[in-house]
C-alpha cells in the first residue's frame, strides 16, 4: 500500500466571528513543528472569515478552505460563492456535499460532482462527503449508498492530489455516536476497493477520512483504522486545544 499523507480537516459549520479567529491563530502556531510533514490539516470557517484565515496562515502549514461553492464560474446567482471567488481569497479546499447542504439545500450526487468539477477548475482541492443515513445504516444498505454516492459525486478524472472524499454517517454528525470500529474498518475497506477499481493508482493513493463525532477521546481509535487517511471534524475543530489534540494522535 502506498504511503499516505494524512490530512486533519475542521469544519466549523455556521459558526464563528471575528473573535473565533483567536481560535485559528492558535491552531495556525500549533501545527508548526516536524509532525506537519506527517500530517496536513485543514480548517473550514465560515466564508466571511475566509479571507481575514488565510491571512493569518500565511506562515502556518494549516491551509484554510471553504464549506460549499457553486458549480458556475460567476454570474446571476445571489447568495453563492464561486470556487474561483475562495482561491481568490487563497483557499486551497472546499467541502462539496456535506450531508447538511444534501439535506438542507436538496443537493444531490450530480450537483455535487459539479461543484467538485468547479473546485478542480479552481486549482482547489475538493473534499466530497458521502454516507448513509439512520434508516439506511440501519436496514444493512450503507456499502450500496456509498458505491451509489462515490460513483456519482466524484469526477471521473479526481486524482489522489485534487479530491479527498470524506465518509459521513449521517447518523453519527453532530450526535455522539460512532460506528463501530469493524463497521468503520468494512466501509473504509469497500471504499478504497471502489476508488482503485474506478482510479487505479490514484484511486489507492486517495484519501478516505472518517467523519462523525470524532474528539480527542476517541481520535486514537478512529484514526487507528486501516485506510483511514484522517478526519472531518465538526464540533471539535472549533476549539484549538480539541483540534490539535486530534492532530497530535499523529
Ligand atoms: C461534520 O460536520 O463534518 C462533522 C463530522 O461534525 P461532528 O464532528 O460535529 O459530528
Amino acid at each position: 500500500t502506498p504511503e499516505i499523507r494524512p490530512l486533519v480537516a475542521g469544519n466549523w459549520k455556521m459558526n464563528g466571528v471575528r473573535a473565533s479567529l483567536d481560535q485559528i491563530k492558535a491552531m495556525s502556531e500549533g501545527v508548526k513543528g516536524p509532525l506537519s510533514a506527517k500530517v496536513e490539516t485543514l480548517i473550514c470557517p465560515p466564508i466571511t472569515l475566509l479571507y481575514v484565515a488565510t491571512a493569518l496562515c500565511t506562515d502556518s502549514p494549516l491551509a484554510i478552505g471553504a464549506q460549499d461553492c457553486h458549480e458556475k464560474t460567476a454570474g446571476a446567482h445571489t447568495g453563492n460563492v464561486s470556487a474561483e471567488m475562495i482561491a481568490d481569497c487563497f483557499g486551497t479546499h472546499v467541502i462539496v456535499g456535506h450531508s447538511e447542504r444534501r439535506t438542507d439545500h436538496r443537493e444531490e450526487d450530480a450537483l455535487i460532482r459539479s461543484k467538485a468539477e468547479a473546485a478542480h477548475d479552481a486549482d482547489l482541492v475538493a473534499i466530497v462527503c458521502i454516507g448513509e443515513s439512520e434508516e439506511q445504516h440501519k436496514s444493512g444498505q450503507t456499502l450500496d449508498v456509498l458505491k451509489r454516492q462515490l460513483d456519482a459525486s466524484v469526477p471521473d478524472d479526481a486524482t489522489a492530489e485534487d479530491t479527498v472524499i470524506a465518509y459521513e454517517p449521517v447518523w453519527a454528525i453532530g450526535t455522539g455516536l460512532t460506528p463501530t470500529v469493524q463497521d468503520v474498518e468494512e466501509a473504509h475497506a469497500f471504499m478504497r476497493a471502489e476508488l482503485v477499481k474506478r482510479f487505479g493508482d490514484e484511486g489507492a493513493r486517495m484519501r478516505i477520512l472518517y467523519g462523525g463525532s470524532v474528539k480527542p477521546s476517541n481520535a486514537r481509535e478512529l484514526l487507528g483504522v486501516s485506510n483511514v487517511d484522517g478526519a472531518l471534524i465538526g464540533g471539535a475543530s472549533l476549539k484549538a486545544d480539541d483540534f490539535l489534540a486530534i492532530y497530535r494522535v499523529y
